[in-house]
């Protein structure tokens, strides 16, 4: 492609929208076009690496035996409704009527759709087990469309669903799928940690996140470096303090403890750990209609933090259906005063308690009392909860759940996630096989995911400096610039079209910077576009010579064109 003629429109300002790396210099290049929050268009330069990545994504999918489909994004709301997940899946998922007032949806994910494929198509033990993909525009209206394409409304996702007729046969699909996705990745340039993670909305019991290192990555993930623990901390569990079973329980007496309505506060008044104390938090809870359904008042240790995606599990609703209580109206039901709520005296609630609480003794908590708190609050004999379970984070430094030593914390981005379905969806949705003998099952599904124009992002994230993007070949729009300093020149522009020429010869893909720009803004451009080879024609091209520079190292080599263009075609074979 010659950069005279092509389609290309470069920024040298940063858009002030764009916070992270990968979203300006995605605008700054030009790869991708705004078109409302969280919905983009690609230009030339962004669609070709989207095409890269689809078709390492494809190769991967069709050797591991996966085959391709493609479906509508427009899904029929019954589909839905026979899975539960119409009214179960909230205001992200993108509603639309048609002229006749039948309900649809914009697909976030297509679960249904392949399910009502297979009990349509299969009948036999002797189909299974069977893997089908597509790689497909997805539609989710996010709460908070941010950081261009790492969190849109519109966004390119490649999603698998394995079929098979037991467990062991999704665990073999799951596997397969697992190992295909760490090659995707490896094949993208990233770098990547698979963790466990949680389940979610989508159900199912065991689930892996592919999650690609990065400080702006909107995932926390915990793990260990003595073991192989690593799982989202949404999903880590948490080892509960030992059990204070040989401490004699004291009386429970109320202490006036003015203006003290953070842990914080209330320790240092009274003089005591945080961990002898117990944090509420306090939520309302909405059913299907968004109507309010009842109040939540959760007990971790004071030094403890809340996990709210444990919490939701354990209450068995959506994410979606939880949120912070107005204190003064939750107080009006329930007796809880806003600082003070401590959990002995709570009513017409649900009472969450964490794990470890019941092991410990003699703790201080709020009173329900303006300016009071309890101490020496005893499980079982001052409270009890409705639901006793593991609802903290596990914070870094703490005990590894498995071997014991300190966890550490990392930041990333989630680009897949891979789910053990089981028969959520066979069951509900009516998918059976028959077996040798005639008899009905369910089929076991899994499902699997990689958000395709998240993954571009997260390479960006991970291959930039202060310049513009360093592309691993695999995923680069071009193989090669050519920079001509002078194109007028009738000497360099003959060696820029002989290179030009060879290198597409030998399969190259290339862009010649024949542009009447100086050579500075064209090594500026040369920079930012990321292009991983860079052949710099000048004034050594009457001796048959040209500079020969990789976008991701400092220097560079003087050769001869023949050299420049063995080099490259070397470089591209052995790295794309
Ligand atoms: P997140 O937790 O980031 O919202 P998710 O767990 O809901 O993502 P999945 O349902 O697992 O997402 O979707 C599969 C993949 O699709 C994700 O791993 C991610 O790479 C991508 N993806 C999901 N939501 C978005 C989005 N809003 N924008 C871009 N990519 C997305
Ligand atoms: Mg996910």
């Amino acid at each position: 492609m010659r950069l005279s003629k092509m389609h290309l429109k470069t920024l040298r300002e940063v858009p002030a929208e764009a916070e992270i790396p990968s979203h300006i210099l995605m605008l700054r290049t030009g790869m991708i076009r705004k078109l409302a929050s969280g919905v983009y268009g690609f230009m030339s330069l962004g669609w070709r690496t989207i095409r890269k990545i689809e078709n390492i994504v494809r190769e991967e999918m069709d050797a591991a035996g996966s085959q391709e489909i493609h479906m509508s994004a427009i899904q029929p709301a019954e589909l839905w409704q026979e899975s539960g997940r119409w009214d179960a899946y909230g205001p992200e998922l993108w509603r639309i009527k048609d002229r006749h007032g039948r309900e649809f949806c914009l697909g976030p994910t297509h679960e249904e759709i392949f399910t009502d494929i297979i009990r349509n198509d299969v009948s036999s033990y002797r189909q299974l087990p069977m893997n089908l993909y597509q790689i497909q525009t997805k539609y989710r209206d996010e709460a908070r469309p941010r950081f261009g394409l790492m969190r849109s409304r519109e966004f390119i996702m490649k999603d698998a669903y394995s079929f098979d007729r037991d467990d062991e046969g999704l665990d073999r699909s799951y596997r397969e799928m697992y190992e295909a996705y760490e090659k995707i990745f490896t094949r993208c340039g990233l770098k990547f940690r698979p963790v466990e993670a949680d389940n979610g909305a989508i159900g199912g019991s065991n689930s892996h996140e592919f999650t690609a290192i990065s400080e702006v990555g909107e995932s926390e993930i915990a793990y260990c470096e003595h073991c192989s623990m690593a799982a989202t901390v949404e999903r880590a569990e948490c080892r509960d303090a030992e059990p204070q079973d040989d401490v004699e329980m004291l009386p429970m007496e109320e202490v006036h403890t003015p203006g003290t309505k953070t842990i914080e506060e209330v320790s240092e008044f009274l003089g005591i750990d945080q961990k002898s104390t117990i944090k509420a938090l306090l939520f309302v809870t909405y059913d299907i209609e968004g109507k309010e359904a009842g109040y939540v008042a959760a007990f971790v240790r004071g030094d403890r933090e809340l996990n709210m995606t444990k919490l939701v599990n354990a209450l068995g609703i959506p994410e979606h259906a939880i949120e912070f209580a107005d204190e003064e109206k939750m107080g009006e039901a329930t007796g809880c005063v806003g600082g003070f709520t401590g959990p002995t005296k709570l009513h017409d609630c649900t009472i969450v308690v964490d794990s470890e609480l019941p092991g410990l003794k003699n703790l201080c908590a709020g009173a329900c009392k303006v300016d009071h708190h309890l101490i020496n609050v005893n499980y079982g004999r001052d409270y009890e909860g409705d639901i006793v379970t593991d609802i903290k984070i596990l914070a870094e430094g703490e005990p590894c759940p498995v071997c014991g030593a300190p966890v550490k914390h990392a930041r990333g981005i989630e680009v897949g996630q891979v789910f053990k379905l089981g028969t959520k969806y066979s069951e509900s949705m009516k998918a059976y096989y028959k077996d040798e003998n005639m008899k009905d099952h369910p089929i076991v599904m899994g499902c699997y995911g990689i958000g395709v124009t998240r993954t571009m992002a997260a390479v960006i994230e991970q291959h930039h400096d202060e310049n513009g993007i360093i592309w691993p070949m695999s995923v680069a729009p071009y193989h090669v610039i050519i920079t001509v300093m002078k194109p007028d020149d009738e000497i360099q522009a003959g060696v820029a079209e002989k290179i030009y020429g060879e290198l597409l010869a030998g399969g190259a893909e290339v862009l010649l910077d024949d542009r009447k720009e100086r050579p500075g803004v064209k090594f500026k451009d040369a920079d930012l576009l990321g292009i991983p080879i860079r052949i710099t024609v000048g004034r050594g091209a009457a001796e048959g010579m040209i500079e020969y520079k990789m976008r991701r190292d400092a220097d560079k080599t003087e050769m001869t064109v023949e050299e420049g263009i063995k080099q490259a075609l070397e470089t591209i074979s052995e790295e794309k």
